[in-house]
């Protein structure tokens, strides 16, 4: 037995009802809604009790117990380097000296777009923002400004942050959560969203035959992996990309999670198709908050202060952002990262689908570089409805009894797993011991 499985039999986190973690979340649930600030955290799709961490090194989250867990979950996606990685903090220690936010331009705005304009196809400007979310509601605003139009199409299953319009049927936490909406959302807002099954072909034709001329844009991940991770079947982002050029309606690849992760340029890079616009956050921000938005100058020219789009932001383009951020950019270009870590995904993800595989459980493992995910099922996932028909009870329980051998995965089906850089081959086989350990209970 390894030394991991050994230390996972000698405490238990999120079941003792006395732990640290469990007083504190008394304490979160009294001030913050649901004690979190993100749904997801609440851990309501796995059960059980939330941990609280207090530091975080390479692969390693520390729980406020001092309980060190292997993490693939690396921020839900900015860790590609690890966690703490010394290149990022040294860049945010040299930079917070000189002050946190000025307000005005400084260097590390055109770094980081510069960055971003070399890797990400079509990007030729980049207007940065504050998160995911804020990106994706900027990119269909300017979509509709630039065509005067108002339709929006999106995918069942692809999450866009908690933008009104782009909040039905909608992945990550809304499918943890079973609502497939939001409240608050005006049905006169929803009704300018169409709603498509991905890779859908002859679904997304027919539309644009009906409406295509009302078409503002078509916001997608081109890589869905907030529903888990399945991936665009050939010819289906082709289709889109013919569609968006033929009724001159903008594609938005949605690239938050995929840009710099799956490659210096994304899904965009790895398939071969120009988006009009993207929007990227997570990795370009080495775990501060981020967006941006980037595109053709002919579109991205229309944002104010040249156009009449509107968008702004107090801390957009803030020192502390650009520094996190060209310094994670850098120290990926400075080793061939995207090669080790389609290694270590590949490592990990066939070493759970053989796993599965002896232990009798039928699963379907899908692996794109650093991202995967295991669904418990017989049948191919190709789209939300597939990948709703994974076993998600016994999702629970691998997830819990992971837990108890220290490996901490999302805590929903419907999330994906990340791994960085730090994550090396040795952790990963005692992830794969623990996991054939957490398959033959579980079942
Ligand atoms: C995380 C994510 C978002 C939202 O980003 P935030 O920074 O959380 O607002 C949007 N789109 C995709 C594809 C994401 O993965």
């Amino acid at each position: 037995m390894n030394g991991l499985l050994q230390k996972a039999h000698k405490s238990q986190i999120t079941t003792s009802k006395k732990s640290l973690s469990s007083e504190l979340f008394d304490e979160a649930l009294r001030w913050i809604p649901g004690g979190v600030n993100s749904p997801v955290r609440a851990f309501r799709a796995v059960g059980g009790q939330p941990f609280f961490v207090t530091r975080a090194a390479g692969p390693f989250l520390y729980t406020i117990e001092g309980i060190q867990l292997i993490d693939y979950v690396c921020g839900w996606g900015p860790h590609i380097l690890g966690h703490a990685d010394k290149r990022i903090v040294d860049a945010l220690q040299n930079t917070a000296h000189s002050g946190t936010s000025f307000g005005v331009n400084q260097p590390g705005e055109i770094e980081l777009a510069r960055r971003i304009a070399r890797a990400i196809p079509g990007a030729q400007k980049v207007r940065l923002c504050n998160s995911g979310t804020e990106a994706c509601a900027t990119a269909i605003r300017l979509a509709r400004g630039f065509t005067g139009r108002d339709l929006i199409v999106k995918f069942s299953g692809c999450f866009h942050g908690h933008v009104d319009a782009l909040l039905v049927a909608g992945g990550s936490g809304q499918l943890t959560l079973g609502q497939p909406e939001s409240a608050g959302i005006p049905s006169a807002v929803a009704a300018l969203t169409r709603v498509l099954p991905f890779n859908d072909i002859q679904a997304a034709r027919s539309l644009f035959q009906k409406e295509g001329k009302h078409i503002a844009g078509v916001i997608l991940e081109p890589i869905p992996a907030n529903a888990g991770l399945y991936l665009p079947l050939p010819g289906f982002l082709e289709t889109l990309r013919e569609l968006c050029t033929e009724y001159e309606s903008i594609l938005i690849f949605d690239e938050v999670m995929t840009g710099f992760r799956v490659a210096p340029g994304g899904a965009a890079q790895l398939f071969g198709i120009t988006p009009d616009l993207t929007t990227l956050g997570k990795v370009i921000g080495g775990g501060l908050p981020v967006g941006a938005v980037c595109g053709l100058s002919e579109i991205m020219d229309f944002l104010a202060p040249l156009g009449p789009v509107y968008h702004a932001g107090t801390l957009a383009g803030n020192p502390l952002v650009t520094a996190a951020g060209c310094a994670q950019i850098d120290a990926l270009d400075a080793e061939d990262a995207w090669c080790r870590l389609n290694d270590y995904g590949k490592i990990l993800s066939d070493g759970l689908r053989d796993t599965a595989r002896a232990a009798g459980i039928p699963v379907q493992v899908s692996q794109l570089g650093s991202m995967l995910c295991i669904y418990f099922t017989s049948q191919p996932v190709r789209n939300l409805d597939d990948a709703k028909k994974s076993d998600t009870a016994l999702f629970s329980r691998f997830f819990h009894s992971l837990l108890q051998q220290h490996i901490y995965i999302p805590p929903s089906q419907f999330e994906c797993w990340f791994l960085s850089l730090s994550h090396g081959t040795q952790i990963i086989e005692d992830t794969l011991q623990a996991a054939k350990q957490a398959l033959l209970t579980c079942s």
